[in-house]
């Protein structure tokens, strides 16, 4: 969920995660130097040098610069910000792939499209048929506002919502994503999976909307559980009911983010209905299975105290809320609508005051609520 962060701003890097992840990114040694016979003479000596050295010039070479088909047209702007280029074949489960550098990012608020242009149609609808691959954003380590302890977050692309304060619409579009298997993006969560014991944090999955791929997300999750890891979806809810019950059990934290009340209003700051997100809610109360309530504070569109109200009353009387989270507009996300070419209704909309921050933190915790 492409939400203002209120406390997050840029999730921080742990030195634990850092190290792994600069080891990760690490060369592997050219095959040149293994390939290279000894010379016999000075001469020969010589000259194998200089064959070596072509090769292994060209060994350094990008692969996906010659694999890979270029970006469909970009804006100079968009350009300087996205990363290289989609492979231009689908990846299939099994297959080992290179990691592309540029999925793991400083921040969700990197600006990422037409990363999936090369796949064919025909290949992401059997991805989503059978959620062996899916299209991630970005991968990020080190973050402390997205579940509890310090996280790794993939962050899906997909959405069919348009909310007005957005911070992430380059997640809208799958195809903006990074196509990847199941076993890749595991194998890169394996990485962290010790540091993440330690620090009692565990893996999120945010996005975009993660239950837009929903097949793929429980196949990650599954595979997080099975390496003990703690696991966290941040959803809008509107497709639970996609979810089984024993995908449920895979999720031990849903962060739900309920944008405001009222089925108009609703569709009016989203574009969608609100009942499929509170049937959700619900059936997860009815479950059993743990909810943070993330809202976000937005002035003059979200901020009227009746509807808080209504929010925290729901959220109070589903019994299973742990906390609720009241996030402060921002205006990270501005650049990208502009970029897009996207009409940003926002503009001049400032971020909430301390004093209203307040107010609406009081609204919850007077509702019976943990808020922060
Ligand atoms: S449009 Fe989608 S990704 Fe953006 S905040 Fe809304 S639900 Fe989240």
């Amino acid at each position: 969920m492409a939400e203002a962060r209120a406390k997050s701003r840029k999730p921080r890097r742990s030195s634990k995660a850092s190290k792994r992840s600069k080891s990760s990114r690490s060369a592997k040694p050219s095959k040149s130097s293994k390939s290279a016979k000894p010379a016999k003479t000075k001469r020969a000596a010589k000259s194998a040098k200089r064959a070596k050295s072509a090769k292994s010039a060209k060994s350094r070479q990008p692969k996906t610069a010659s694999a890979a088909k270029p970006p469909k047209a970009r804006s100079p702007k968009s350009a300087k910000t996205a990363a290289p280029p989609a492979p231009a074949i689908a990846v299939k489960a099994h297959e080992p792939q290179p990691l592309p550098l540029s999925l793991t990012a400083k921040s969700p608020f990197e600006m990422r499209v037409h990363l999936g242009d090369g796949v064919p149609e025909t290949d992401v609808q059997s991805a989503l048929d059978s959620g062996d691959m899916g299209f991630l954003h970005s991968f990020t380590t080190g973050s402390t506002v997205d579940g509890p302890g310090v996280r790794v977050v993939a962050w899906t692309t997909g959405c069919g919502w348009r909310c007005r304060y957005c911070h992430n619409p380059d997640t809208w579009t799958m195809r903006n994503g990074y196509p990847i298997s199941v076993a890749k993006a595991a194998e890169e969560l394996g990485k962290y999976r010790h540091g993440l014991k330690v620090m009692a944090g565990g893996f999120t999955i945010s996005g975009g909307e993660p239950l837009m791929q929903h097949r793929f997300v429980v196949k990650l999750l599954t595979a997080a559980k099975k390496m003990g890891i703690h696991t966290t979806i941040e959803s809008n809810g509107f497709f639970g009911e996609r979810l089984s019950d024993a995908d449920l059990e895979q999720i031990d934290l849903v962060m739900l983010g309920l944008k405001t009340w009222g089925k108009e209003r609703h569709e009016e700051l989203t574009g969608r209905d609100i009942e499929p997100t509170l049937a959700f809610a619900r059936r997860l109360a009815a479950r059993k299975r743990k909810i943070w309530v993330r809202f976000v504070l937005v002035p003059n569109l979200t901020d009227d105290i009746d509807e808080i109200g209504k929010i925290a009353e729901f959220a109070a009387g589903l019994g299973n809320v742990e906390r609720v989270e009241v996030l402060p507009f921002h205006q990270m996300g501005r650049y990208k609508w502009h970029e897009l070419g996207i009409r940003y209704h926002l503009e001049k909309t400032e971020p909430p005051t301390t004093e209203s921050v307040d107010r609406a933190l009081q609204v919850f915790r007077s509702a019976g609520l943990e808020a922060y």
